[in-house]
């Protein structure tokens, strides 16, 4: 949808919502009985350990809403956003996807008339990854709290995001400020499992209700090394994801009678060839930014390596030092492939007449799968075994910049609530929602709030996810600050 034709929308939007009686202007001072909680005026919104307790309750709440995707069932939780906004008097609205899945959104107007080119869209998903249960020493869903961590399946993946937006968001109704750009809430379904109620499908249906030029999501994470943050990674791009099917094809037969050409030796055989592929290593400007501000903060010797990558003598050993030393750095700088699934074979005795794995493979932003693919038939180097890129794959975005306001926002409150610790641009291995919103001229940047440690990062989508209380606290009052220093009139 073009530019001109998301105005006609919005404007169709606020003439609906003036003549619904929808709180055009829900930033005024409230004038009757009902506005609970005491004011504040905008200076004291820096105090936010009160709500971040309340934030806490909302978050074991969440956390107690299965959402695990599949089926996701987001509307229960999404029923439950509903009347948290609603206590506050904040009117959201619940935007149906398909049976069972719902997402919110909810608004804080700035003016009578949106200006979507400026609005700030708080952005977290309902859903989760399933769990294991067995492998979980907690129930995933029971929101168990144990020696100041908070445990269950989306404590921090996506639901202590979730909770910290909806805190921001109700501190900023509460203290009544002025704001110089409205700002949305967003609660997104079905992020893990891209289908036909993900944001691609909330956008094409519903953009108008949530059309913004600045969106703050998951994607990038507050690095805590040794009891200290180290630095935040403010993600501005992120990582297509593809998946190529490699299929072998052989004689089907007798197993008593072996032939060469059976197809499950060709497909190992292929899939160790491509198991030890490397692709070139390729500098983006944010992945260069990101070595570039971390070499100060790393020890001498892998600080030292990091400044070397691009040198013409010791270029290549520095690469490979620095991808050695991380899977996240080794991620970052190239084009990566996994082999992740196999499937072969009907019967014990039988050779299967055909093979099949699956490579799940991460491109770069600007690189071509024809690259890989040309890169691995030649690897591969077998008549007998065939590539086929598959449909569905992610798309390419452009970057986020990382001259705004709104980074430079970013960047300044992170320093100042973490004792100094930098911001990074950073490159995300994974996938987002903030892609979808960036195709659509969002300047969207990601950062999960909350300090967390390499550790406790490692247990997202495994068993026993859990965050630190303090953590969470903290995290829900840096987002505060940001959106308040961004979406504030000073
Ligand atoms: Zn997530």
């Amino acid at each position: 949808m073009n530019w001109n034709r998301r105005i006609q929308a919005l404007a169709g939007t606020v003439a609906l919502a003036m003549a619904t009686g929808f709180p055009v202007a829900a930033q005024v001072p409230p004038t009757g009985p009902g506005i609970p909680g005491n004011p504040v005026s905008p200076s004291q919104i820096g105090d936010t350990s009160a709500i971040a307790r309340e934030a806490q309750g909302w978050l074991v709440d969440l956390i107690k809403i299965n959402t695990s995707n599949p089926p996701g069932n987001e509307q229960i939780a999404a029923m439950y956003l509903l009347g948290v906004l609603a206590k506050d008097g904040i009117k959201a609205e619940i935007l149906d996807m398909t049976p069972g899945r719902s997402a919110v959104v909810a608004r804080l107007r700035s003016a009578a008339v949106a200006n979507p080119s400026k609005a700030l869209l708080l952005v977290a998903h309902l859903d989760t990854v399933p769990v294991e249960k067995g492998r979980w020493t907690v129930d995933p869903f029971g929101a168990v709290i144990k020696d100041g961590y908070l445990y269950g399946r989306g404590a921090i993946d996506d639901k202590g995001m979730l909770a910290a937006n909806l805190a921001a968001f109700i501190s900023l109704k509460r203290s009544m400020a002025r704001l110089n750009r409205d700002v949305i809430f967003l609660a997104t379904d079905d992020e893990e499992g891209g289908g036909d109620a993900s944001i691609r499908m909330l956008i094409a249906k519903h953009w108008d209700k949530f059309a913004a030029g600045f969106a703050i999501n998951e994607g990038g994470n507050v690095f805590l090394k040794n009891g200290k943050v180290q630095y935040a990674g403010v993600q501005a791009d992120e990582k297509v994801a593809y998946n190529i099917a490699v299929i072998a094809r052989g004689t089907s037969g007798h197993a008593s009678q072996p032939t060469k050409d059976n197809p499950v030796t060709h497909l190992a055989a292929a899939l160790a060839r491509i198991g030890n592929y490397s692709a070139p290593v390729h500098f983006t400007s944010i992945v260069r930014r990101y070595f570039e501000g971390l070499a100060v903060l790393e020890d001498d010797d892998i600080g030292k390596w990091m400044r070397s990558m691009e040198t013409t003598d010791r270029g290549e050993h520095a690469q490979r030092v620095i991808s050695d030393a991380s899977p996240l750095w080794n991620a970052m700088l190239r084009d990566t492939v996994a082999p992740t699934m196999l499937t072969a074979g009907v019967a014990n005795n039988v050779v299967p007449a055909e093979a099949r794995a699956n490579l799940n493979v991460r491109l770069l932003p600007g690189d071509l799968i024809n690259g890989v693919v040309n890169d691995l038939n030649k690897l591969v180097n077998d008549p007998q075994v065939r590539l086929e890129v598959q449909p569905n794959a992610g798309l390419a975005s452009p970057s986020s910049s990382l001259e705004s306001e709104f980074y430079g926002v970013i960047s300044k409150v992170v320093s100042q609530e973490f004792g100094g610790a930098p911001a990074l641009p950073f490159q995300s291995t994974w996938l987002t929602d903030s892609a979808q919103l960036r195709l659509h001229q969002v300047q969207a940047l990601g950062l999960v709030p909350f300090p967390l440690t390499q550790e406790d990062l490692k247990r997202m989508h495994g068993d026993d996810e859990r965050i630190p209380l303090a953590s969470f606290a903290k995290g829900v009052d840096v987002l505060s600050k940001i959106v308040v220093e961004f979406a504030v009139a000073h």
